[in-house]
């Protein structure tokens, strides 16, 4: 007989890594299944909004041996490299995924937490007579559980195998991000417009700098490589161009993902309490999807230590969940029309 789980985490990044924490500290039978190995490089800005410091800090979520560098600017520029900066109310700190995911990964496993990392989900399936949830993982093997927390991010496998109606729309964008040793003020943020997207650049940990943008998969394919893109694309913004020839590229090549949606999604369906990304991606520009994914994952698992009947449960997560994140995520498809066009960056630059 398979053992079975009170909760199933499938995924984890940060929702997934912060709900399998707060349910393994309250003492439930939580697995974690992450189709990859810990530590590794995702697509990610790594500039982590100050909304969260509060809980990250009360529960030791931060790796206690670096600097962060706190951010309290944002700089913009638009397509033509004409910039301006304005100071940011709440500001964040810069953090490598590589790190913080790491750091978590480890929280989870002093706090009891079980993880199966380097393990993919195939399917998941809710059984409406024995109201348990039945999982089969690549290579075979299954799982059950009471419940399940989808935080498999922005798009997977599983959202084909569950008939997600997004996934059916294809996306235009796609995302590029390298570290870098460069000269970088580490107090800012900084948004550089380019036509058909924009590049982040912020401080991380050890004095390194994350460059990340989102770009437009119809260039690419136009100009044949990412080099080629960089090139003809993103140095025509002077600023962009000084970052790309005066930089030390510290990966062998960057890490790159295509197909970044920002469709609606649900964030209950099939009876699984989709987290993070899983519920809907933020456009980057906002710069709260990390914040984002670290909150719903804590509703998630509030919602199931509530203790409540399945259908209180799943209703007191899909109503947290909107009153916390639905317009946030409207408010970020809207001003996406503002960047990536040479009128509207030098518009918004103007409304800033
Ligand atoms: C270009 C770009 C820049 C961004 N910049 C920023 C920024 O600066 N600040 C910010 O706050 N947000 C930013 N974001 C958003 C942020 O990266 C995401 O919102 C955040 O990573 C979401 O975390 P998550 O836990 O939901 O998903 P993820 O971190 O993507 O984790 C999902 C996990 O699920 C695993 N998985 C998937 N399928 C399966 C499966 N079948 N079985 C097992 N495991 C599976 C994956 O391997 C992955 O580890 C950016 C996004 C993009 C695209």
């Amino acid at each position: 007989m398979k053992k079975k789980y009170s909760t199933i985490v499938i995924g984890g990044g940060l929702a997934g890594l912060i709900s399998t924490y707060l349910l393994a500290k309250s003492g439930h039978q939580v697995l974690l299944i992450e189709k990859k190995a810990y530590p590794f490089h995702r697509v990610c800005g790594e500039y982590l909004s100050n909304e969260v410091l509060d809980f990250l800090t009360r529960e030791n979520l931060l790796p206690p041996d670096y600097a962060f560098p706190q951010v309290t600017k944002f700089v913009f520029s638009d397509t033509t490299g004409k910039s301006v900066s304005t100071p940011l109310d709440l500001g964040g700190f810069g953090i490598s995924r590589y790190v913080l995911d790491e750091h978590l990964f480890q929280r989870v496993l002093e706090k009891g937490g079980e993880v199966k990392s380097g393990v993919q989900v195939e399917s998941v399936d809710f059984d409406e007579n024995s109201q348990v949830f039945h999982l089969e993982v690549a290579g075979g093997d299954t799982y059950q559980s009471d419940y399940v927390i989808g935080a498999f991010g922005k798009r997977s496998k599983l959202d084909k195998v569950l008939k997600r109606s997004f996934i059916q729309k294809r996306s235009p964008y796609i995302g590029v991000k390298y570290h870098i040793k460069t000269d970088f003020d580490s107090s800012s943020v900084a948004l550089h417009n380019f036509d058909g997207g924009y590049c982040g650049l912020n401080a991380i940990e050890d004095g390194k700098v994350n460059l990340c943008y989102l770009g437009d998969r119809d260039q690419l394919r136009a100009y044949g490589s990412i080099q080629a893109l960089e090139k003809e694309v993103l140095w025509k913004n002077p600023n962009l161009r000084h970052y790309f020839l005066d930089s030390d590229f510290l990966f062998e090549k960057p890490e790159v993902i295509n197909e970044v949606n920002f469709e609606r999604k649900n964030p209950v369906e099939n009876h699984i309490l989709m987290a993070g990304d899983s519920a809907g991606l933020i456009t980057p520009l906002c710069g709260n999807g990390m914040a984002m994914a670290i909150q719903s994952g804590k509703l998630a698992a509030e919602a199931i230590l509530s203790g409540k009947e399945r259908a209180e449960v799943e209703a007191l997560y899909e109503t947290s969940w909107n009153s916390f994140f639905k317009q946030r995520l409207w408010l970020g498809r809207t001003i996406q029309r503002l960047f990536g066009t040479t009128k509207a960056s030098i518009f918004a630059r103007r409304l800033i």
